[in-house]
């Protein structure tokens, strides 16, 4: 479903998805030399699942790169506040509330790309 490749930074080494031109690196603010449209593909695979199953997140969802994790992600977090009056905030807490270990910083990347995504759909 998802075509792009999981980033690895080269100055520090974390993986993101480089969902802009010249997206800065989510953990040390390098800039990415790649791109990868992520919020196109993610917008479409959250809207064939809300046409298919009424809602965004789907069972038995198969995890396998950064792309899916964080489309998994999205799907979760779609379900849970796509409704809410201050999407921004209600994100922020959702995300806030997850234990993201030693990749705190993908965080405020998924915040970003949701932000993006959530655009998209609204379009
Ligand atoms: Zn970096």
């Amino acid at each position: 479903m998802f075509t792009g490749e999981t980033h690895k930074c080269k100055k520090c080494g974390a993986y993101f998805l480089p969902f802009e031109h010249n997206l800065p690196c989510p953990q040390c603010g390098t800039p990415s030399t790649e791109f990868y449209d992520f919020v196109s593909e993610a917008a479409t695979g959250l809207q064939i699942h809300k046409r298919d199953y009424g809602h965004y997140s789907a069972a038995g969802f198969f995890v396998g790169g950064l792309p899916e994790h964080i489309f998994l992600q999205l799907c979760n977090a779609f379900d849970e506040i796509q409704d809410h009056s201050d999407f921004p905030t209600a994100l922020r807490r959702y995300l806030d509330g997850s234990d993201w270990g030693d990749q705190k910083y993908l965080s405020s990347h998924i915040y970003d790309i949701a932000v993006r995504v959530r655009e998209k759909l609204a379009a």
